[in-house]
């Protein structure tokens, strides 16, 4: 796979009005867009420290992955995203290398990515996330 950097990193939290001023006021950085992504029924918000974003997620339901997510595990990293150019090429690699995947093709994900993931099961138990800037 052609990886070029850690785009972001996920982190579930059970609220992001708890967790943005941990972020801002202790470590120093600027939540710079907040956007709920429906399909995944999750509001995030994003921060960025040199190319990679930390991306907070926050359920906004009972049925989100994430809230599995937290009551299974608690709060913490939830996903870490590598950034390619191929998605799908990287689908197609992990899949000749019998990875499963959760994703068949690549789908639209927050801030315009087109994204995709790796099955935990498959990775030592790290989600992955394949994304790439959308056209
Ligand atoms: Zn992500």
């Amino acid at each position: 796979m052609n990886l070029t950097h850690i785009e972001h990193l996920g982190i579930a939290v059970k609220s992001l009005e708890t967790a943005i001023p941990y972020y801002e006021k202790v470590l120093g950085l600027k939540c710079y867009n907040i956007e709920e992504v429906a399909d995944q029924k999750v509001k995030t918000a994003f921060f960025k420290i040199g190319q990679t974003k930390i991306e907070l997620l926050e359920p906004t339901c009972p049925e989100s992955t994430i809230a599995g997510f937290i009551e299974k595990r608690g709060e913490g990293i939830h996903h870490i995203a590598f950034a390619t150019d191929d998605v799908a090429a990287c689908l197609a690699e992990a899949e000749s290398k019998e990875i499963r995947t959760i994703d068949k093709a690549p789908r639209a994900g927050a801030e315009g990515l087109k994204i995709a993931f790796l099955h935990p099961k498959s990775t030592m138990g790290v989600l992955t996330e394949l994304c790439m800037k959308g056209e």
